[in-house]
């Protein structure tokens, strides 16, 4: 037995220790617990265990937790053992740990115990041939010896902080056939402190979690009888949808962008043409009882737009073409990937395709880096760019000078627009340059939203010409690109960012008027103002309910309607209002009276200039 010198104290290393620490607990508790794996994994470790009829719980949680910290309060050194592979063998047979000899049996067989490296079916097979491991390593501290590699922390008191979060059914190695292992998780960080913050920013996230904000701001349902991964979206979660699509499609009007309009059902042929169609296959096909053809719901739009190019001759001086649809295509994705919006069937792209010359290109990307960089700084998300470049193998297709303007006015603009890049040279695509938009929210989780293509394959697939001032036809390049990707994926990452404290003018309801009493001169007061904010084209509610004011106001603030009007006999003598202000749009403490015109009149500004506080 050698004492194992080891300084590595790095947060993987410590998280796998725990690991043990937590078996050494689990069989200290247990004695008959069969193990089978304990790593490392993000933010913490696993490890599954077979307890046979008795079923964890939380429950059971503080005791493990219990026998873990009189562990690491004995700061057990892990010491290390080499057997030869024979022995290891009969160790784990004679221990009863099948699950380990099944991977020692792996490891003489084939020398790994890589699940996905190795034969499905002859997962822990034994052999009586040739040995591709000789000896294999324990370690071990106090009683408890385990199977590993290594490597570990010098003693059980260098672990750090850890919390046990849940137990989940896992078969053993993957495989549903066998048996099924309890899976204790657990999350570890170097210090306490770090721990908390961890625990803190989850719960955070659950209380932002956009299934449940859905639920409680009425914005989405999913209905059984639709079928999941489909989300119905209610009048204020439309109202959502709607501000997204139009804020995009605006921002690409500016540049030139003109909308068009695809059907949701197509003949299958087009994907063969474009070669989409065996990329996808996740596809939902349609039958028809009209014809003999395979339709399928469309699982992009790329082709479609491009058969609208070909509808007529292009020349040189009708390029650039922009073509911009907020649009549905359809996956069939597996069910238990579905997610609330996050992942769904039926995804609403803001869509566009730009068809121009080589020459053209550079101004065109300067162009979406500029859309991209407006729309996050209105939406009040910071972003970097992930800039995919071709490397010096011969695999890429297309012109390559045309590849070194587009990388350099893409690099050049994200410089000029001071964003934060990262340029990674061989990960574009066979067809193309693309840069992906990181963005971070509230929580700093990062999230892939717009991103932008070049296509130098589909102009070619699909025949797409221009004449050029020569009068030689010429293939255009096709630049592919989304502001918000997924509207209902962005919607997921917007809704926890805001914590459904959407900016003014995203706000289903933008202005609630509460009525102090019921009486004619009230509601008839109250009314004349909901007509007002309706003609300047303002989202307006009026709770006139008999409840308490302060119910009606917590009501209001529960909502996270931006402001709520107290009506009562003293605005109605003086025809003014004091608006309440949602907490993060307020820039001043104190809110004077103002005129109801004012009033309307800023907020309907506020709005159109979609800012994040309030002027007032
Ligand atoms: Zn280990
Ligand atoms: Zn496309």
């Amino acid at each position: 037995m050698t004492k194992e010198k080891t300084n590595t104290t790095d947060l993987e290393t410590m998280r796998h220790s725990m690991a043990h620490i937590m078996a050494s607990a689990i069989v200290s508790l247990w004695p008959e617990a069969k193990l089978g794996v304990g790593p490392a994994v993000a933010d913490g470790f696993y490890y599954d265990i077979d307890l046979g009829d008795n079923k964890l719980s939380e429950d059971d949680f503080a005791r493990i937790e219990k026998a873990m910290i009189k562990i690491i309060n004995e700061k057990q050194p892990f010491t290390k053992q080499i057997k030869p592979i024979d022995e290891a063998i009969a160790w784990a047979k004679s221990s009863k740990q099948p699950y380990k000899e099944e991977l020692l049996n792996d490891l003489k067989r084939a020398g790994t115990t890589v699940a996905k490296d190795l034969d499905k079916n002859e997962l822990g097979t034994i052999t009586d041939g040739e040995t591709k491991t000789d000896e294999v390593s324990f370690y071990q501290n106090g009683d408890f010896v385990d199977l590993c590699r290594g490597p570990h922390v010098e003693h059980t008191g260098k672990v750090g902080a850890f919390k046990l979060m849940r137990v989940a059914g896992a078969y053993w190695r993957g495989k549903e056939s066998n048996p099924q292992m309890q899976r204790l998780y657990g999350v570890a960080f170097a210090t306490k402190e770090d721990l908390n913050k961890y625990l803190q920013r989850i719960e955070e996230a659950k209380k932002r979690d956009h299934r449940k904000l859905g639920k409680e701001l009425d914005l989405f349902v999913i209905s059984d009888l639709v079928g999941p991964g489909l989300p119905l979206f209610t009048p204020r979660g439309t109202v959502l949808r709607d501000e997204l699509g139009n804020f995009s499609q605006e921002l690409q009007a500016k540049y030139g962008y003109e909308k068009v309009m695809i059907p949701h059902i197509t003949r299958s042929d087009l994907y063969k043409a474009s070669g989409h169609y065996d990329k996808y296959p996740e596809k939902f096909t349609v039958t028809s009882e009209e014809s003999t053809d395979e339709f399928l719901l469309k699982p992009m739009s790329c082709p479609h737009h491009a058969q609208i190019y070909v509808s007529r001759p292009r020349s040189y001086k009708d390029l650039p073409i922009r073509y911009m649809e907020n649009t549905q295509v359809y996956r069939d994705e597996k069910s238990g990937e579905l997610h609330g919006l996050s992942r769904v069937r039926m995804i609403t792209q803001d869509d566009s395709h730009c068809f121009c010359s080589p020459e053209q290109v550079a101004q065109e990307l300067t162009n979406i880096v500029e859309m991209v960089r407006e729309m996050y700084t209105v939406l009040g998300m910071e972003f970097r760019a992930i800039l995919s470049f071709r490397d010096d193998e011969d695999k890429y297709l297309g012109d390559i000078k045309t590849w070194e303007q587009a990388q350099s006015a893409l690099e050049e603009t994200a410089k000029a627009q001071k964003i934060d890049y990262e340029v990674v040279e061989g990960e574009a695509a066979f067809y193309g340059p693309k840069v992906d938009f990181m963005v971070k929210d509230a929580l700093d989780r990062e999230w892939q939203c717009a991103t932008l293509q070049l296509d130098f394959l589909q102009p070619d697939r699909l025949n797409l010409e221009y004449t050029d001032n020569q009068g030689n036809k010429q293939r255009p390049v096709m630049i592919h690109k989304a502001l918000l990707g997924s509207i209902e994926r962005f919607l997921s990452v917007y809704i926890e960012h805001t914590a459904g404290k959407f900016p003014i003018w995203m706000a289903p309801e933008q202005i609630r008027i509460i009525s102090v009493n019921q009486e004619y001169g009230t509601t008839s007061f109250a009314e004349g103002i909901v007509d007002q904010a309706k003609k300047l084209g303002l989202r307006i509610g009026f709770d006139n309910d008999s409840e308490s004011v302060g119910k009606k106001i917590r009501k209001s603030e529960q909502d996270k309607v931006p402001y709520t009007l107290v009506i009562g006999p003293k605005e109605v003598k003086d025809g003014v209002v004091t608006p309440r202000i949602r907490g993060d749009m307020a820039v001043i403490a104190v809110h004077p009276e103002l005129g109801i015109d004012e009033f309307l009149k800023t907020v309907a500004h506020e709005v159109k200039g979609r800012v994040t506080k309030s002027s007032l």
